[in-house]
């Protein structure tokens, strides 16, 4: 059967021996109460709510799926009492801004619950993580009156969000959306048009549902430069706040899908709908990817959790299952058969989910701790340094991430063999709740596009060329640590291979136009191979000392060599790949396919 326990003491050790999180939070004003003990209690207890009240829910929640009934949704049992719980406890709160009734807490250690949230039930997850997306943009870019209106009912989970943009004939092409929104005398506008694939857009979780919309006023501009954004709830608020008279919103079907069946996925019908414009008029896609950007590290946050849950299952079933003796001889001599976990390609596969997982949960931890820099630092070099760090590395993030969390549920399941692929072991679920988070936030394809082309071209290497100085900064200050040494060679290599790669691209681009489009998915895995080999090397070092922990020490260790020897030479072959540009791919007429 499927298990998950909350992996603390990985999530721990990254924190707190890798990072040093608690020496960053309390350099900065507003994360200076979050000390060591306070972050501990809360991973603590959110591991408590993700295994003991939103695990036992997931596979009830796959086999019943969300229904609609003349448009209303009901949400499958458990999840309404649930919700109510996990807001009462304040976990709808947790990064919110103290001014509204947020908590404050750092992104640092909020990547760390998301991920839990997404390894015990990822369709559950989806509800309060985009109304905290929705909640960032609100935040940044609303006037002081809505943020009033709307931010303290959304942090206590009274209220949730949606993030309305894809329209039937439009998803990634955001520029020729047709939602209007008309000019009212009051100020307010109203909406009208179309939107579908809309996560949580009509559910029985709150008592009202906020959703931000992308629409075009009727001066507006063509392309992604005419569009505005507005908050449209579906319960005008009253006099005194509460949810009041019913909007023009209404929510057509809910769609039939192949994974996240808790989730809702609405059609939402737009007419005449009241809304307020959120920041200024046809600046609503730069307001909208402050929600974006949030959620592109929380999606890929999703393949990570599910590549953790399947990594547990499969670790469980691997010692359990008894096929076959072990090359080295009888290991299990009272039974017929040894363990699964004692062959050689099982430990394979086993090593290489585990590989990614905690790479994985490295490079959430770093990312986090940049967001928490550009957000909370008073150092205005520092903040800017950070916010181009996180603009190189959410794109990664979220396409590494989530590819390698599809890879990692296809491994779980592939141990179970054909258990694997039957529902009651709930190995398959992993495998559908992950497909989804490759294609929704910005699919995979164009998460690379924006790393190779606005990220890397752009502004001619310089992000990527500050990244790299970075690791070998990193490198040079570790000429003394033995275990770094040993990795010292390998991790230059894949970082000379990412510069080299990067030059020779941008010098191709310049002849081959189609060049960066037809590299971009291989350039995005090279830097997350080369990504994950400096996060291998900072955890290895913090690991060497062995402080009190030695199996767990020792184990990282163990599992940081396998990357270095099975896992980065993937990079080399990338890199030839790269290199032998885009003739091969554009050569063949369109007619000919
Ligand atoms: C379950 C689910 C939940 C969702 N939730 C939400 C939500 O809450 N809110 C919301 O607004 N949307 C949501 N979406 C929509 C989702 O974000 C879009 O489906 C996604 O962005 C892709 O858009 P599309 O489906 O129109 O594909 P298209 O844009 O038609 O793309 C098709 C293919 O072409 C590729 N492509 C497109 N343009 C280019 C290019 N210039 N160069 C190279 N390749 C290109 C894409 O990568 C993709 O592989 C959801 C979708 C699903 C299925």
């Amino acid at each position: 059967m499927a298990v998950y326990k909350a992996p603390l003491r990985d999530m721990k050790f990254v924190l707190n021996e890798v990072f040093r999180a608690d020496q960053l939070w309390a350099s900065m004003p507003d994360t200076r109460e979050t000390t060591p003990d306070l972050a501990d209690a809360i991973l603590e207890e959110a591991a408590k709510t993700t295994e003991g009240l939103l695990f036992p829910l997931n596979r009830q929640g796959d086999e019943q799926g969300c229904h609609w009934h003349d448009g209303e949704v009901t949400t499958p049992d458990g999840f309404k009492d649930a919700y109510k719980t996990f807001a009462e406890n304040g976990w709808t709160s947790l990064t919110g801004n103290p001014e509204y009734g947020g908590q404050g807490m750092p992104k640092s250690l909020s990547v760390l619950f998301e991920e839990m949230l997404h390894g015990s039930n990822t369709s559950f997850a989806l509800y309060p993580i985009l109304t905290n997306g929705a909640c960032l943009c609100l935040d940044a870019h609303a006037s002081e009156e809505l943020k009033q209106q709307y931010l303290p009912r959304l942090y206590s989970g009274e209220w949730s969000g949606t993030m309305c943009l894809t329209e039937p004939h439009c998803g990634t092409d955001l520029g020729i959306l047709r939602s209007k929104a008309i000019p009212n005398d009051d100020g307010s506008y109203n909406v009208s048009g179309t939107k579908i694939f809309i996560t949580g857009g009509e559910h029985d979780l709150t008592d009202n549902i906020v959703h931000l919309v992308l629409a075009k006023l009727p001066d507006a501009p063509s392309g992604t430069k005419g569009i505005s954004l507005f908050v449209v709830p579906k319960y005008l608020p009253d006099a005194d706040g509460n949810a009041g008279e019913r909007n023009g919103v209404q929510c057509g079907s809910i769609e039939h899908k192949m994974g996240i069946q808790g989730s809702s996925t609405c059609v939402l019908n737009f007419d005449d709908a009241k809304g307020w414009l959120v920041g200024e008029p046809h600046q609503g896609l730069p307001a909208m990817f402050t929600m974006m950007n949030y959620e592109r590290l929380s999606i890929g946050l999703q393949g990570l959790g599910l590549g953790e849950a399947s990594y547990q299952s499969a670790v469980d079933y691997a010692r359990e299952r008894l096929q076959g003796r072990s090359a080295h001889g009888t290991q299990n001599p009272d039974s017929n058969a040894d363990p699964l976990i004692v062959h050689g390609d099982i430990r394979r596969m086993l090593l290489t989910m585990r590989a990614w997982n905690e790479g994985g949960r490295a490079l959430a931890s770093y990312v986090g701790m940049q967001l928490d820099m550009a957000k909370f630092s008073d150092d205005p070099e520092t903040q800017e340094k950070a916010e181009e760090r996180v603009a190189l590395l959410t794109p990664v993030a979220k396409a590494f991430f989530t590819d390698r969390g599809l890879d990692t549920c296809v491994i779980g399941q592939q141990v179970f063999g054909g258990h694997g692929y039957i529902r009651e072991w709930g190995m398959e679920q992993f495998v559908r709740d992950a497909r989804i988070a490759q294609i929704y936030e910005g699919t995979n394809g164009i998460q690379a596009l924006d790393l190779i082309g606005r990220k890397m071209a752009r502004n001619g290497g310089q992000f990527v060329q500050d990244y790299i100085a970075d690791i070998r900064q990193w490198l040079s200050e570790q000429a003394d640590n033995a275990v770094v040494r040993e990795f010292a060679a390998p991790l230059e290599r894949a970082v000379a291979t990412l510069e080299e790669v990067t030059h020779s691209l941008m010098t191709q681009a310049q002849e081959h136009p189609n060049v960066l489009n037809a590299s971009a998915v291989e350039y995005t895995d090279l830097f997350g191979l080369v990504t994950y080999a400096w996060l291998w090397a900072r955890m290895m070092a913090a690991a060497e000392p062995k402080s009190g922990d030695g199996d767990f020490h020792d184990a990282k260790l163990t599992v940081g060599r396998f990357y270095f020897q099975k896992m980065l030479p993937r990079a080399w072959s990338l890199a030839e790949q790269l290199q032998a540009g885009d003739d091969a791919i554009m050569a063949l007429g369109a007619e000919a396919f």
